[in-house]
């Protein structure tokens, strides 16, 4: 047994954890690299020396997961038990509703681990580390801790049965669930369940994404008035205090391919924004501008997605959103259809920043990123406008938005430009509301809001990198999206 840090004391405390992470998984990821190898690179990330940036290392052991840091050592169990082996647990909390903890934490590993494409460790930023030598930015996100793993969860409109907060919480799969049991597909295989605040009731089933977009901002904003279309949904509706949590690691493309399919990375197989695969030798980077259209290529085979699991002659649309496989209507599938390789040759043919009425111009002209996202979310409107002015609107409407991602990371959360980025959301979202009122159609729809994960503030003076300390102990690896270390 590895001991963590200089703690090995030989305390067995076996905890049994609630149900609802009672996930079982079968491990078949990793265990290419040598134990000594391992060894060697534990020594040097475990350190305290690298504590402030190194939050935790996971990696599959003999069927469990162990979760390390400079103070303890874990062994999760797929039965939801939990072994200290060394030290003190560090993801002893794992109540969803807490801002401190590691909700789920036990089953998120499991579904990482349980796929091939995993990495031998995963090394998990603290939140408070910085790291724009390698692009990291203000506000980031990727981690197992609540703050970066909370997504909001809203329901609106024909068929909810609650109102106002409710005290519950959801994983990202059941994101997935939900939307195909309100729309009438078959849930079999999915690993999610569908939310039982909501049943059956509307013809238009609508489900929105805010990259990013963390839902105590969110909850806050709309109550104290900033936000009125989120105001709107919640008067038809309700949303749930703990929110969405995503899956491990809490990036983009593994939660949105979660919410689009009702599985988890496991088994959908996008385990990370960027992962080296082994089978094949190459890295695989599918959640990049010249790789979002083809993102579907890297699914498993037999996972379905919402849009293929719709019951026979319901329409869908897919706006700005990579997760498009078997939609009617596709923004990806126009670009794949154009030949035009990447969203970079749709740049020129977005609609101008500087003439959106609805987007926070100082921020604009301050920030390309802002500027880009805010032409892509005003196509992404104009799509869904033009899709709704049909005289029968797709039963089944997902719309993705992007320019929240982009304000989060800019300032953090609390700054000035991720406040504008919501408002600027909250604005066009207020625009297709007014639309779909105007249409006498609000009776027939239901609307569900998420976002893909959570968003904490990084320190600026917090800067470290374990790779640097890895290659100096002369550890052979290579780390994909900085945090999966392939060793040997
Ligand atoms: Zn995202």
């Amino acid at each position: 047994m590895r001991c963590a840090g200089r703690l090995c004391a030989p305390t067995l405390v076996v905890v049994p954890l609630p149900s609802r992470d009672l996930t079982a998984s079968v491990i078949v990821g990793s265990g290419l690299a040598t134990a000594g190898l391992r060894d060697r690179a534990l020594d040097v990330l475990l350190d305290p020396a690298l504590a402030a940036v190194v939050d935790l290392v996971c990696w599959p052991e003999k069927g469990q997961v162990h979760v390390a840091d400079s103070r303890g050592q874990v062994a999760l169990g797929p039965d939801g038990t939990t072994t200290v082996l060394a030290g003190r647990d560090p993801v002893a909390d794992q109540d969803p509703f807490s801002d401190e903890g590691y909700p789920f934490a036990s089953a998120r590993l499991h579904s990482l681990f349980a796929d091939p494409r995993a990495p031998d460790l995963a090394v998990v930023h603290t939140g408070a580390h910085h790291w724009p030598e390698r692009g990291g930015h203000l506000g980031e996100h990727g981690s197992l801790n609540a703050l970066q793993s909370r997504a909001p969860l809203l329901l609106s409109g024909a068929g909810v049965t609650e109102r106002g907060l409710v005290e519950r919480v959801a994983r990202m799969i059941d994101v997935g669930a939900t939307l195909t049991h309100l729309s009438g597909g078959a849930l079999d295989e999915m690993e999610g369940r569908p939310l039982d605040l909501v049943r059956p009731a509307a013809k238009h089933v609508v489900g929105l994404l805010w990259d990013g977009a963390p839902s105590g901002e969110l909850l806050k904003f709309a109550a104290t008035g900033a936000l009125p279309s989120v105001a709107r949904l919640l008067e038809r509706g309700c949303a749930l205090r703990g929110g969405a949590i995503a899956e491990f690691p809490s990036v983009t493309l593994v939660n949105h391919t979660c919410a689009l399919t009702g599985v988890g990375p496991g088994v959908h197989g996008i385990v990370h924004n960027a992962f080296y695969d082994r089978v094949s030798g190459e890295q695989v980077v599918p959640n990049a501008s010249t790789s979002w259209h083809r993102a579907m290529d890297w699914l498993r085979p037999g996972v379905r997605t919402v849009f293929e699991r719709l019951p026979e002659g319901v329409r869908s649309a897919c706006v700005n959103e990579p997760v498009d496989r078997g939609a009617t209507y596709s923004t990806f599938a126009l670009i794949r259809e154009a030949g035009l390789g990447s969203t970079g040759g749709l740049s020129a043919m977005l609609p101008a920043a500087v003439d959106d009425a609805v987007a926070t111009q100082q921020h604009v002209s301050a920030s390309t990123d802002y500027a880009w996202s805010t032409q892509v979310d005003a196509s992404g409107l104009e799509q869904v406008l033009e899709l709704w002015r049909e005289p029968e609107p797709p039963g089944f409407t997902w719309w993705n938005t992007t320019l929240t991602d982009s304000g989060h990371h800019a300032g953090g959360p609390g700054s000035a430009i991720s406040r504008a980025s919501l408002t600027d959301a909250d604005r066009r979202l207020g625009v297709w509301l007014d639309l779909v009122e105007a249409r006498g159609l609000t009776g027939d729809t239901v609307i569900l809001l998420t976002a893909d994960h959570g968003m904490q503030g990084a320190e600026p003076g917090c800067t470290g990198d374990w790779d640097s300390a890895l290659t100096a102990a002369g550890v052979p690896f290579r780390d994909e999206a900085y945090g999966f270390l392939y060793l040997g």
